[in-house]
């Protein structure tokens, strides 16, 4: 049960992480190249031990999904990043085999029960479960689903205005993991205003980590949660948010979505979900004059 996260309760919704693998060695100076190492010495300071391998020179990032059930729906947030996946450009995700499937259901999740599947963006570590490989055909993982993904996204990654260097680690992941439930018919989008979803849930634009970005807001019985998606990849960004990673694909944009989501966690006291921070990779952002604080739940 190693990879199962606390359960979190949200007014009468409960969300526990499923852990589909943990990056440890991610250096610094690759993730954040605006970052000098003595900026990153600093920012040291704001990082928890579950943050960093030890010696404390490799941050450790989280890839996972977040089980949300709701009393009527069982839902699934991003979908790490799959396995037999040909990801000849992106070498950490080519050709899996995670027991994933086994940890979704130590959780409780059987693939036919799910009923929505929501990615916040069509990268490699957020679609690649969307299928699975069934006599080498891509089938959708979770058949009794509706896939919901933001339009913009769709309409960019299956357009050649996306093949270019910013999208290499995802190149594919449109055609395997994306498609095949387009073609099945399970797919919804949400417009770029973004809007709210199932009576609990607000898709929110947040757009440049990629172009249609999108984090997703659960409010019910007086309490709030966000999960943020790739707004930010590790806490470091919480003291540090004009900091963009290398695969934030829009740098502008990136950091005013950053802003606009720890504003926002701030104000509702939102229990944050992030999609890439370790540990129980849930936590809250209080605000002062000096900036924006993390402490994890
Ligand atoms: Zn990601």
């Amino acid at each position: 049960m190693a990879n199962l996260g606390p359960a979190f309760e949200i007014g009468d919704v409960s969300v526990t992480k499923v852990e589909e693998q943990l990056l440890r060695t991610v250096p610094p100076s690759f993730l954040y190249p605006g970052l000098t190492s003595e900026e990153f010495a600093i920012a040291q300071a704001t990082l928890a031990a579950s943050d960093v391998e030890p010696p404390r020179d490799a941050l450790i990032l989280s890839v996972h999904t977040w089980v949300v059930k709701t009393p009527r729906h069982l839902i699934l947030i991003d979908t790490a990043s799959g396995n037999d996946k040909e990801r000849p450009t992106n070498p950490l995700f080519h050709r899996q085999n995670l027991p994933y499937l086994e940890q979704l259901r130590q959780a409780g999740v059987s693939p036919e029960a799910v009923d929505f599947v929501f990615n916040t963006h069509l990268h490699v570590d957020h679609s690649g479960w969307n299928t699975r490989l069934s006599n080498g055909k891509w089938v959708p993982t979770f058949p009794n689903a509706r896939y919901v993904f933001p339009m913009a996204e769709r309409d960019y990654y299956s357009s050649p205005a996306s093949h270019n260097e910013a999208n290499l680690p995802s190149l594919g992941v449109y055609e395997d993991s994306v498609l095949p439930v387009v073609e099945a018919g399970l797919a919804d989008f949400i417009g770029p205003e973004g809007g709210k979803y199932l009576d609990v849930f607000e898709f929110i634009p947040t757009p440049g980590h990629s172009i249609g970005h999108m984090s997703i807001a659960l409010d019910s019985g007086g309490a709030s949660a966000i999960f943020a998606g790739d707004v930010m990849h590790t806490v470091l960004q919480v003291a540090r948010p004009e900091q963009n990673t290398v695969y934030c694909e829009f740098a502008d944009e990136a950091r005013k979505s950053r802003q606009k989501i720890l504003s926002r966690a701030a104000a509702t006291r939102a229990l944050y979900l992030s999609t890439h921070f370790p540990g129980s990779s849930a936590g809250f952002v209080t605000s002062d004059a000096g900036g924006f604080t993390w402490r994890y739940a």
